[in-house]
């Protein structure tokens, strides 16, 4: 049977962060009373913190998007925060959870998971089944860690806790510091500053040649909605798009959606890391949920929000 989320108070773990926010105002559209606490109210990484105020609010429900994220290069130079911090939010929210009582979680993973050389489309069942990539293996072991988690409380306690591995994300509320951010939001952000300086070329890291997978945030949140009310089982369940580029054909979508044509110079000193990472994303089709946009679209939107919040803020903040 489905699960109701109407009027139901559901904890949006991260809700400052593009997926949180993203599930937030997706829940809030479905009749669910979203509850949000910054780190202000509640430090994830602290368990003693996380069991008082979850005791405390005792929510029917959790959507666990709270979690230190970066892109490429803050994961090889950060490997404890991303580690320490991942695995702490995640025990630390289960375990008090569990204590609450609380009915449906929905912990949310990364394609980073999978074996670096997975057969491609990546099916669920990729997981441990070879090497990980070193650039994000420590993200991808805490993650892991969290797939196994929600499962160990599933199946000790019989928790009806449910997991989702969404593809790589992009949208409104994305991270545009050139250091720790995802390529997307960087090379949207490379173009625009080199329209706006008429500097004529764009730095791309790599080859250019690596596949990417990319899926809007607000896709991803209406797919959380779906999993949420549908979806009962051990499995963690895969959300993509199936849409797959190069990244210089990104580059090359980017460079269209702002309107500037630049030289693309490939910086071979920066890494490549996973050479594809397309996901399966056919048992979620299957359940009934197929609506990504295409990624023109998402892109164009996205641009509109990155031109909003520069003229809000600046994009160094
Ligand atoms: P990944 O999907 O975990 O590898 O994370 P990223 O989104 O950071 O990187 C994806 C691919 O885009 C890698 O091959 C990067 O080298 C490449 N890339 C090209 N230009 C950039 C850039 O300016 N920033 C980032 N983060 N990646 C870039």
């Amino acid at each position: 049977m489905a699960y109701d989320l109407t009027g139901n108070r559901v904890w949006v773990a991260g809700h400052r962060g593009m997926v949180g926010g993203a599930v937030a105002r997706r829940l809030a559209a479905e009749g669910a009373q979203v509850i949000e606490a910054g780190r202000e109210v509640v430090d994830l990484v602290d368990q003693a913190q996380v069991k008082a105020w979850m005791a405390a609010t005792r929510p029917d429900a959790i959507v666990l998007a709270a979690a230190k994220v970066g892109g490429i290069k803050a994961n090889s130079e950060f490997p404890v925060d991303f580690l320490y911090q991942n695995l702490m939010i995640e025990a630390n929210i289960l375990q008090a959870a569990h204590e609450a009582d609380v009915e449906r979680v929905l912990f949310l993973g990364s394609s980073c998971i999978y074996p670096k050389l997975a057969t491609q489309p990546i099916p669920e069942d990729a997981l441990l089944t070879g090497p990980l990539e070193p650039t994000n293996e420590w993200y991808a072991i805490a993650k892991i860690a969290g797939i196994k988690l929600t499962q160990a409380y599933r199946t000790q306690y019989g928790r009806d806790w449910i997991s989702a591995m969404p593809t790589n994300l992009y949208g409104p509320g994305d991270n545009y510091d050139l250091n720790s951010s995802h390529v997307l939001p960087a090379l949207l952000r490379k173009f625009h500053e080199a329209k706006v300086s008429g500097a004529g070329e764009v730095v791309v890291w790599g080859s250019g040649t690596p596949l990417r997978e990319f899926l809007h945030c607000d896709d991803l949140a209406d797919a959380l909605v779906f999993l949420l009310k549908e979806y009962s089982g051990y499995d963690h369940i895969n959300v993509g798009s199936g849409v797959e580029v190069t990244i210089r054909e990104l580059a090359e979508i980017i460079a269209e959606v702002v309107g500037y044509e630049a030289t693309l110079t490939f910086d071979a000193t920066k890494p490549d890391g996973t050479p594809r990472k397309l996901m399966d994303s056919g048992r979620l089709h299957a359940m009934g949920w197929n609506r990504a946009r295409p990624l023109r679209d998402g892109i164009v939107d996205t641009y509109a929000d990155f031109l909003a919040h520069e003229r809000r803020h600046g994009t160094d903040d």
